[in-house]
Formats: structure tokens, C-alpha cells, sequence
């Protein structure tokens, strides 16, 4: 009985770059990926990065490159070898380097913007920590008040919660941050003061 072996790319260890033509190798990638993948790694990202560029158009006023293709929360996405990704991260990784776990922060707060240099690399707990800096300037601005940190705004106050939340802060770091009173922090963190959701 003789056995008749095909060609089966798809399972092949090496095939050639349809961009640079060198052969590279299968690496890590499943064979589900592998079957996915045309290009080698370094021409994958190149190709990644004028995709992203080709999908922004440029805000003349801020520079930002605004996201022109499909959003969610206001961030922009795209499908990557079937995965979903944020762009903004996409974009930090590409052209900045790795995130790891971390998240790709906005300078500029424009978050359908994906410029690499509008972007910085910060934890959650920093996100949350830059959207109170950020609410608080807001709240100031708006309310002119000499006191701000005296009360609390709505987002402050779901800020506060959140940074709880992340077993990270003490009450006493936290009503420091806020520039109120320890037994104030313990009150929001319960419940006690305003529902959460409340107005
Ligand atoms: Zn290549
Ligand atoms: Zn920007």
C-alpha cells in the first residue's frame, strides 16, 4: 500500500513573506494563526501601522489622529487576525513598544485619537487617577470655586469608588488625595452619602 503525501502549507514550519518574499517561521503562532498568516512579523507590523495611519484623518487644530473606522466607548477598534483591538493600543504598540498589561493613556484626551506621541503608558488605577486630575480642572474651570476639593463631584466621587475598589488605596491616602475628611471617604465607600449612581 503505497501513501500519497501532499503539500500542506499549512502545516509547513517556514513559508515565504508575501511582502519580502524571505521564508520565516511558524514561531509560537497555532496553526489556526499560522494559516492566517501571510506576511513575517517585522512586514505584519509594518503592514499594521499603515493600516492604522490610513484610518485616521488629522485634526489640524490638535494634531490628534482621530480614528475614522469603527469606535467602542468612544475608542477606536479593529479586527486583527480575528481579534478585536483597541487601535490606541494597537498604535502605542506599534510604534512606541509593548503594553503588557498596561493601559495606553491620552494626553490629549481625545480618545478616538491614536497619535503615538499624544499617548503614555500608565496603569488602570492611573487611568482612573487621570480622569480625576482631569475632572477636577473641569470642575474648577467651570465652578471657579476657591475651594474645590471641599465637595466632591459626581465623577469624583465614582473615581474615589473605583480607586476602592482596587484594594490598592486607604481611606486615609484616599481622603488626603481628595482633601476631605477620612470619615467622608469611609462614608462614599459604603454608600452611606450618595447611592452609587445616584445624581
Ligand atoms: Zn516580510
Ligand atoms: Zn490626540
Amino acid at each position: 500500500m503505497s501513501r500519497i503525501v501532499l503539500a500542506d502549507t499549512t502545516r509547513a514550519d517556514t513559508k515565504p513573506c508575501i511582502d519580502c518574499g524571505q521564508s520565516y517561521e511558524r514561531g509560537a503562532c497555532s496553526s489556526h494563526e499560522w494559516r492566517m498568516t501571510r506576511r513575517c512579523l517585522r512586514c505584519a507590523d509594518e503592514h499594521l501601522r499603515w493600516r492604522l495611519v490610513l484610518a485616521c484623518a488629522l485634526d489640524v487644530d490638535t494634531d490628534c489622529w482621530l480614528w475614522q473606522r469603527s469606535t467602542r466607548n468612544g475608542y477606536g477598534q479593529l479586527s486583527v487576525r480575528d481579534e478585536t483591538e483597541y487601535a490606541h493600543r494597537l498604535s502605542y504598540r506599534l510604534f512606541v513598544g509593548p503594553l503588557n498589561a498596561d493601559e495606553a493613556l491620552h494626553d490629549c484626551d481625545v480618545r478616538r485619537c491614536i497619535r503615538p506621541d499624544h499617548l503614555f503608558r500608565g496603569t488602570q488605577a492611573e487611568n482612573i487617577a487621570d480622569m480625576i486630575e482631569k475632572g477636577r480642572a473641569r470642575h474648577r474651570t467651570l465652578k471657579g470655586e476657591a475651594h474645590p476639593n471641599a465637595t466632591l463631584s459626581d465623577d469624583e466621587v465614582a473615581a474615589l469608588r473605583a480607586l476602592w475598589a482596587t484594594g490598592q488605596y486607604q481611606q486615609r491616602a484616599l481622603a488626603a488625595r481628595y482633601g476631605v475628611a477620612q470619615s467622608t471617604v469611609w462614608r462614599l465607600v459604603h454608600g452611606v452619602t450618595r447611592a452609587q449612581g445616584a445624581a
